[in-house]
């Protein structure tokens, strides 16, 4: 950590921090300059205890982290490379296969869930998705068939062999939900919901994590470290869009944290372009933006009758068009030299 001092501070005022410094445990290195002393503290940030208590001191005008706060998620926690992770007999990560998760915003009926499992299907897509318990703004808005949802899916999964995304809520549901599905969604409204979090990653589930929609990549790769830190590896961070000034969109997708926590972090890394734009007609576009980006899959709302659905219709796409878009994707995936 990088200490910084006030300017013209008396030798033995600078004295006292030198001695502090040490006595958490780190080397001071101090450097003297001509107005202002800056101390260089030597040490592991994340063994030792943190510096940033001295902010607070009168001496010290700012304390700089060096090292990054997420320890388990970042690039140089992890020796051997990319994490891949393995769920329904897939390898989602770098280099493998590209990921198609699909199906409705919400569960709304056998005949919506199965038709919409057989279309995805149908086009090479290996997980279906589907909320049962929907995270609405609005109490009034349907807030999902739950226990009926969850059964639902299950029985798409059987029949079409299709591994199961959905959102959990709430702590209680946990069991319940991992009872039902292969990978946990932890919804945008509840990325900092670290209990919640906490609990998900103990089922021992994958866990897809949304980006919270005012969250900071920080604050994002630090609520993975929540599920990393609890004995769970399997981590899919996913891209959501975030809140902006913009209203053409719901959100905006961020396609450069798409591409910082590709650098930043050995984590898969799979785009929502439905919750990211709000559109049906930009889906495709972001969905070869996200391949570009070498984003490891994609999580993509379909609907049988879009202008009918109970959540979410103006992004769904239908399946004509969810088959194009499938179709047109192709080339830009050979084109980043993945396996489809
Ligand atoms: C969803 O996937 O339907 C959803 C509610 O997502 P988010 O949490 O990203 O808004
Ligand atoms: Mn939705």
């Amino acid at each position: 950590m990088i200490v910084v001092l006030k300017p013209n501070l008396p030798l033995e005022e600078v004295e006292k921090v030198i001695a502090e410094v040490a006595k958490l445990g780190y080397e001071p290195r101090p450097i003297h300059g001509k107005v202002q002393t800056v101390i260089a503290a030597i040490g592991d940030e994340n063994t030792h205890q943190s510096l940033e208590t001295l902010a607070s001191w009168p001496q010290v005008e700012h304390v700089h982290r060096v090292q990054k706060r997420y320890k388990l998620a970042s690039r140089e926690a992890k020796k051997g490379g990319d994490t891949i992770v393995k769920v329904h007999g897939q390898e989602i990560g770098a280099g493998k296969k590209f990921c198609f998760m699909a199906g409705p915003c919400s569960v709304e009926s056998e005949e919506q869930l199965m038709s919409t499992a057989k279309a995805v299907k149908a086009q090479g897509a290996t997980f279906l998705r589907g909320g049962a318990f929907k995270p609405r703004t609005s109490p009034y808005e349907f807030q999902g068939l739950a226990k009926e949802g969850l059964r639902l899916l299950s029985q798409a999964a059987k029949e079409y062999d299709l591994g199961i995304v959905t959102e959990v809520l709430s702590e209680r549901d946990v069991e319940l939900v991992a009872a039902h599905s292969d990978i946990l969604q932890i919804g945008a409204r509840n990325c900092q919901n670290f209990s919640l979090i906490t609990e998900a990653a103990r089922s021992g589930k994958t866990i897809l994590l949304k980006r919270g929609m005012s969250m900071k990549i920080e604050e994002w790769l630090l609520a993975s470290e929540y599920v990393l830190a609890n004995g769970n590896p399997n981590v899919l961070l996913c891209e959501r869009g975030i809140r902006t000034f913009e209203t053409y969109t719901r959100n905006t997708l961020d396609l450069a944290a798409t591409a910082i926590v590709k650098q930043e972090s050995h984590l898969p890394v799979i785009i929502d372009p439905s919750q990211g734009c709000g559109r049906a007609d930009l889906v495709l576009e972001l969905c070869k933006a996200a391949v570009a980006l070498n984003a490891d899959g994609l999580l993509i709302e379909v609907h049988p009758n879009p202008a009918e659905a109970w959540s979410d219709g103006q992004q769904q796409v239908d399946f004509g068009l969810y088959a194009k878009l499938v179709k047109e994707l192709k080339p830009f995936i050979s084109a980043v030299g993945r396996p489809i």
